[in-house]
């Protein structure tokens, strides 16, 4: 049985076969890390282990090739691929940059679709319209970095904008074709379990809002984060303490929407806390056995 509404099953439905993704750096950089809001950038946020395998300078063009027979080793019979462009902020570019960049990736003969990874405070009106003609031809999906609905969060984050910034951009997207996923933080020391959970109540709000990520906080190396967790100064969650917050965070998000993500991932070199999420198989299985022991399934706590 199923609990909540998976991504894979979501793109089957929408591509007819198993969709996967190559993950892509087209060498934008971050309004949080360049100095135009800050150099920290937010606080969990180390650019390299996005992707640490790949490396910077290789072109679009080889980054998809290395994807695709990569994928292929590990998979048979794989129709469709869909360009993720996943590290920094991926419209922090003039229109016309960004428009070349994309259509490059959506004209490779074996990609399907688009996933372009952002921060709500770099979109506009002219960004908006350019990737909605994109969508009316192809697979296009925003994600933007929701975080959290509470100012006190954002600030602690270092994420150099509010939530009204979040609420600008859905104002932006909400006549569109685009489709748009959001990314959440659970387990953040400035949230009492109450106020995590008014997230999922806060993303039921947006009807626009497809597809949403989950992630627990956890600690990379070589950001502020992982100071502040040396110093003893945050507490990260164990899976026992995780697993029942994300399956009630789940019990609490609206039917229709797909959840694409329910932990947060690292690379192992990278990862400093908790353990737990790089036994990834296990930590599902174990969220699994917890929605079954509350009773709890998506939309079934509204
Ligand atoms: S998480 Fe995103 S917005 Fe924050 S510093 Fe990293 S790339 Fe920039």
């Amino acid at each position: 049985m199923e609990f909540y509404n998976t991504y894979n099953n979501y793109l089957k439905q929408i591509f007819g076969g198993k969709v996967y993704k190559i993950s892509l750096n087209a060498g934008f950089s971050c309004p949080n890390r360049d100095g135009t809001l800050s150099k920290k950038g937010c606080i969990y946020c180390n650019e390299l282990s996005f992707s640490p395998s790949k490396k910077l300078g290789e072109n679009l063009e080889t980054q998809i090739k290395i994807g695709i027979e990569r994928l292929n080793k590990r998979y048979k019979n794989i129709k469709y691929f869909l360009g993720y462009l996943q590290p920094n902020t991926n419209t922090y570019a003039d229109v016309d940059t960004l428009y070349k960049i994309y259509t490059k990736i959506l004209n490779h003969p074996k990609i399907s679709g688009l996933i372009i990874g952002t921060r709500p405070d770099c979109i506009d009106k002219e960004k908006i319209s350019m990737i909605n003609e994109l969508a009316q031809k192809y697979y296009i999906s925003l994600e933007l970095g929701l975080q959290s609905m509470h100012n006190k969060s954002l600030i602690w984050m270092n994420r150099g904008h509010l939530i009204d910034a979040f609420e600008n951009a859905m104002k932006l997207v909400e006549n569109t074709n685009i489709e748009i996923g959001v990314h959440v933080i659970l387990g953040l020391p400035t949230e009492t379990e109450e106020e995590m959970l008014e997230n999922a109540k806060y993303i039921n709000k947006f009807k626009k809002i497809k597809i949403v990520k989950i992630h627990n906080l956890h600690v990379v190396k070589n950001t502020p984060l992982e100071i502040l967790y040396k110093q003893e100064n945050v507490k990260i969650l164990s899976l026992e303490e995780y697993a029942p917050l994300v399956v009630k965070f789940i019990g609490y998000l609206d039917k229709d929407k797909v959840i694409a993500r329910i932990m947060g991932d690292s690379p192992k070199e990278y990862l400093i806390a908790p353990y737990w999420v790089l036994e990834k198989q296990k930590a599902l299985k174990y969220i699994e056995e917890t929605f079954k022991k509350l009773g709890i399934a998506q939309g079934s706590l509204l």
